[in-house]
């Protein structure tokens, strides 16, 4: 496609888009003028077109009509008046005192009661009169040769057949009536000849077609003896002016004048003008009827959406209930009928929502009220699991940190007193032959001797301290920042303090090992230590506190 083409193409596509977009924002009853308008405008035009062209035929056909009819008129009334010519010649032939004055020649007679009489009194343009032998006896106005070129109405007329006919003489048309002259018995005898002529001129003429709206005339032709091709002619003159004519012989049968009926282009023009003004008519009466049907439309489609308007403000506010009340079976009918439907369905599904959103929100307050039961249970598994941890790390009989218990204090105490570069001490503790005082007093006592030491232990050592039943009869006790020296002192205290425990069936001692934490050195290797200065303590008597020092070994060693 060359690109010219493709280039237009898609200028008119955009071109139409607008268009259609500038039509969408006309507001409804403008588009529905705009539409039946074109439409009026459309169906017009060929319908002008095409009743012009008819109009005109009729009207042409109009014309011919009233002109035919005025000619036939006119064609009538000019035999009528040719008709009254004849009869008045004949009344005036039959006359004795004529026969007689013809007879005798009176030319004097004559000249007074016919000649004279036709041209002065009557206003004819000749008389004549021929004897029986048809000699002229005398005559009035035009010579009768003039009016009588052919011998055919006077022959007749001598042949005892009067008649008349047109006759032309230059420019001027006459009707001439010859008739025979007969006495008063109406005998066949013809004593002579009278000729009556009388002109058809502009005062003849208005007196015979008298107030005719289409003017009509007698006008000679040119003399000719070949008949015209057709009686009636039509003749136009700039398309505008319409003339029919009825071609008239003269008594020797040469056609010699044209009657005429026409329509002046003038008039033509008047009824086509008022044509053109009935047509404007009919434009603006098709415009008031395109606006008024218009109008009309909007109101109507007004009218019919008011109550779909009406209830879908109703359903805007929330009121489902709002329902389309049409009762006509027509497309508004089925437009309430959709409308009424969805508002149902909307009704139904708002409904809907609002039970899921009261079971959504029952069952946040459930899910609520379960999560706080959920994190009171969660603080209640807390606190046993902080009792199950410390019952788990504390002795059940003492109260003191269990076995486990140290050993973990031991290692974090250690890599703290290594981190902040502090002294650690261990005191391990035994009582002393508890086997026999339980042998003696039994477990029970055995118990208690238990739980004093463990309160004696508990009573002198520092907040910080860890005291700890190591196992049986067994006790440890962590000093946290104390060198080997006072850690001694503190041993001793306690030793003091477990054989002043009162109230026990008998007094009880116990022995200790201390020993103080070297640096970089395993936790195993301090208990170690602080269990083989128990064990020295032991061996050398019990109820006393031995010592363990890095690089003399125990108390005992340094003493040998
Ligand atoms: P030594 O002075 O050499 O330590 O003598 P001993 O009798 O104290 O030591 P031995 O190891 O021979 O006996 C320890 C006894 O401690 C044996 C056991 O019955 C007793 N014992 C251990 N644990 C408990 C306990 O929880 N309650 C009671 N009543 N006695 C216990
Ligand atoms: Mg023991
Ligand atoms: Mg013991």
């Amino acid at each position: 496609m060359p690109l010219w083409l493709r280039n237009g193409r898609r200028v008119a596509g955009v071109g139409v888009q607008r268009l259609r977009h500038l039509y969408a924002r006309i507001p409804v009853g403008l588009r529905f003028v705009l539409l039946l308008s074109l439409t009026i405008l459309g169906l017009h035009i060929p319908y002008r077109w095409y009743s012009s062209d008819q109009t005109k035929q009729i009207l042409e056909t109009q014309h011919r009509i009233a002109l035919l009819h005025q000619l036939k008129s006119a064609q009538m009334a000019l035999k009528q008046e040719m008709k009254r010519f004849h009869r008045h010649a004949e009344d005036y032939a039959v006359w004795n005192d004529a026969v007689s004055a013809i007879q005798r020649k009176d030319a004097d007679w004559l000249t007074t009661n016919v000649w004279e009489w036709g041209v002065v009194h009557l206003g004819y343009e000749s008389t004549a009169v021929w004897d029986a032998e048809g000699s002229l006896l005398g005559h009035a106005g035009m010579a009768p040769h003039l009016l009588i070129t052919g011998n055919d109405l006077y022959s007749l007329a001598r042949r005892g057949v009067g008649d008349v006919g047109l006759v032309r003489m230059g420019e001027r048309l006459f009707m001439v009536a010859c008739v025979p002259v007969r006495d008063e018995q109406i005998s066949s005898k013809v004593y002579g000849v009278m000729l009556f002529a009388n002109e058809i001129d502009k005062s003849t003429q208005l007196a015979l077609w008298g107030t005719s709206s289409i003017p009509i005339s007698l006008k000679p032709l040119p003399e000719q003896k070949a008949e015209p091709p057709q009686t009636v002619q039509s003749e136009r003159k700039g398309g505008q002016n319409l003339s029919f004519s009825y071609p008239i012989k003269n008594p020797e049968g040469h056609w010699i004048a044209n009657l005429t009926a026409s329509i002046a282009p003038s008039q033509s023009l008047s009824v086509r003008e008022s044509l053109r003004y009935a047509q404007y008519g009919s434009w603006v009466l098709s415009g008031i009827i395109t606006i008024g049907a218009s109008l009309m439309m909007v109101v109507f489609v007004r009218r019919h959406l008011q109550p779909f308007l009406y209830v879908a403000s109703r359903l805007a506010r929330g009121d489902w209930t709002a329902r389309v009340d049409y009762p006509a079976r027509d497309e508004f009918g089925y437009l309430a009928q959709v409308f009424n439907r969805m508002a149902q369905n909307l009704h139904q599904s708002f409904e809907y929502q609002e039970r899921q959103r009261k079971e959504i929100s029952a069952r946040t307050a459930e899910l609520e009220s379960l999560h706080q039961h959920l994190q009171t249970l969660n603080e209640e598994l807390r606190q046993k699991n902080l009792q199950l941890e410390l019952a788990a790390q504390t002795d059940g009989l003492t109260g003191l940190w269990n076995h486990a218990a140290f050993q973990l204090a031991l290692r974090n105490e250690i890599q703290r007193a290594e981190r902040l570069r502090q002294p650690l001490s261990l005191i391990m503790l035994d009582v002393d032959y508890f086997k026999q005082f339980n042998d003696n007093y039994g477990h029970p006592a055995g118990d208690e001797v238990l739980r004093q030491v463990a309160e004696v232990l508990r009573r002198h050592a520092r907040p910080y301290d860890i005291v700890a039943r190591y196992g049986g009869e067994e006790f440890a006790i962590i000093l946290v920042n104390t060198e080997l020296e006072m850690a001694l002192r503190v041993a001793e205290r306690f030793r003091q303090a477990i054989q002043q425990i009162p109230n026990l069936p008998a007094p009880v001692t116990a022995s200790l090992g201390v020993a103080e934490h070297r640096f970089g050195a395993m936790p195993a290797s301090l208990l170690y230590n602080a269990d083989s200065a128990l064990y020295i303590a032991k061996r050398s008597g019990r109820n006393q506190v031995q010592f363990y020092q890095e690089g003399s070994g125990t108390s005992e060693q340094q003493q040998e």
